[in-house]
């Protein structure tokens, strides 16, 4: 642990006198200084545009930046790096896919599925496309705990689903869906499926082959990585017969004012200059998650979330928010009488980040009938120590409002 931690130079530093104990992570995670280091190194030395030059310079960052792609296949277990798009992060991912996919492939009255608790960026993009389109929303229920209602979910199913999108993990109240089931289950009626992986992909290992998705997105910078970056996986029979998303330079094959035809996968789908000391970190930041194991990390942020889930309960007036058995590393919780900001601010004077607000899921927030919540995220460099003077920062914070 001191050894990963050493390795985060954000860590080193206090906050209002005392040490960061940064639980902030479903908003973005801290970065370790070999991702810091590759980033650097493109800006320093290895300064150049990619695909296109015939100089040293050119051929070692092209080399580096489809590296990153290899990278990200294998961290996915996807067939191709043709499958692997690059993509600003998450939300770019599912508007390329409802832009992309939903212009040729969504009608009128067609029917899109999503559950009660997704992210803003996992309902917009497809509200967009129903109001193109004509094409419905149709959303999964879940129960008090914050899981979907299997039965509903089958029930919502029909000839007409051409898409089901769900979160991987729900970055509000951190639970995990069971996707490989839901997947099965659209799969019968020809529908194709999205997984929003912004808050699973540091924290379980994950086989787009295995889960069989159609698309699986996630983002750089919530994954010890650059902001700017993320991938969109999709399977290549799908990615083929999907239009351009932007135009532009890098996706063209051949361009005349009468026709342009397009280049292959996947670049495709980057249109412009892309962001490449963003992948090249990204490709870094696969490493660091690499040497220390998806399983470690995995088994290590269950340990905390537990030890947090039990401490908690101790705290006079605090009810938790997301209740499910299988849930990521994301606790939310309210305070009788406290609104979730003051309990941000407070917490931050004792050198803790943790997030206040509605996390970009108003409707989650509805559906638990509360404005916000305060959420404490755990990463691999979190410790149990940290997690006890959260819930001692906690006590505090009670004591000052009663
Ligand atoms: N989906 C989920 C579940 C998220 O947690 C987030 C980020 N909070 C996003 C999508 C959007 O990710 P980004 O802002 O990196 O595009």
């Amino acid at each position: 642990m001191k050894n990963i931690r050493d390795e985060f130079p954000a860590l080193q530093q206090k906050v209002h006198g005392k040490p960061l104990v940064y639980l902030d992570n479903a908003a973005t995670t801290l970065k370790p200084q070999s991702v810091i280091d590759a980033t650097e190194r493109y800006y320093s030395t290895d300064t150049a545009n990619v695909h296109r030059g015939v100089y040293l310079l050119s051929e070692r960052t092209t080399e580096a930046f489809e590296g990153a792609r290899i990278k990200a296949q294998l961290f996915l277990n996807a067939s191709e790096p043709q499958e692997i798009v690059f993509v600003r992060g998450t939300t770019e991912a599912i508007n390329l896919v409802a832009a992309s996919y939903g212009r040729s492939a969504i009608r009128k009255d067609d029917e899109i599925v999503l559950s009660t608790i997704e992210h803003h960026s996992n309902i917009v993009p497809w509200q967009l496309l129903c109001e193109t389109t004509g094409a419905k929303l149709r959303i999964i229920p879940v129960n008090d705990r914050g899981e979907i209602l299997a039965n509903e979910y089958e029930k919502i199913l029909n000839d007409r689903t051409r898409v089901v999108s769900i979160a991987h993990i729900s970055n509000a109240i951190g639970t995990i869906h069971p996707v490989k089931k839901m997947i099965q289950l659209a799969h019968r009626y020809n529908a194709v499926v999205l997984i929003d992986g912004a808050q699973a992909a540091a924290h379980i290992s994950v086989d787009v082959r295995d889960l069989d998705c159609d698309f699986y997105a996630f983002s750089g910078h919530k994954l010890y990585g650059p902001t700017g970056i993320g991938i969109l996986y999709g399977k290549s029979k799908l990615l083929e017969k999907m239009p351009p998303y932007q135009g532009g330079g890098e996706m063209i094959s051949s361009v005349t004012f009468e026709k342009t035809t397009y280049n292959r996968l996947p670049h495709k789908f980057e249109a412009g200059t892309p962001s490449i000391a963003e992948a090249i970190g990204l490709g870094a930041a696969i490493d660091f998650i690499h040497n220390i194991g998806l399983d470690a990390i995995a088994s290590h942020e269950n340990e905390l979330l537990s030890r947090a889930t039990h401490a908690i309960q101790d705290v006079p007036g605090v009810r938790l928010i997301g209740t499910a058995e299988q849930k990521g590393a994301i606790l939310s919780f309210v305070m009788d009488g406290v609104h979730p900001h003051d309990i941000g601010t407070i917490l931050d004077r004792e050198g803790i980040a943790i997030r206040a607000g509605h996390h970009c899921a108003m409707p989650t927030m509805q559906r638990f009938q509360v404005p916000a919540t305060a959420r404490a995220s755990f990463a691999c460099y979190n410790t149990e120590a940290e997690v006890d003077s959260l819930v001692s920062s906690l006590l505090k914070v009670r004591e000052i409002f009663h």
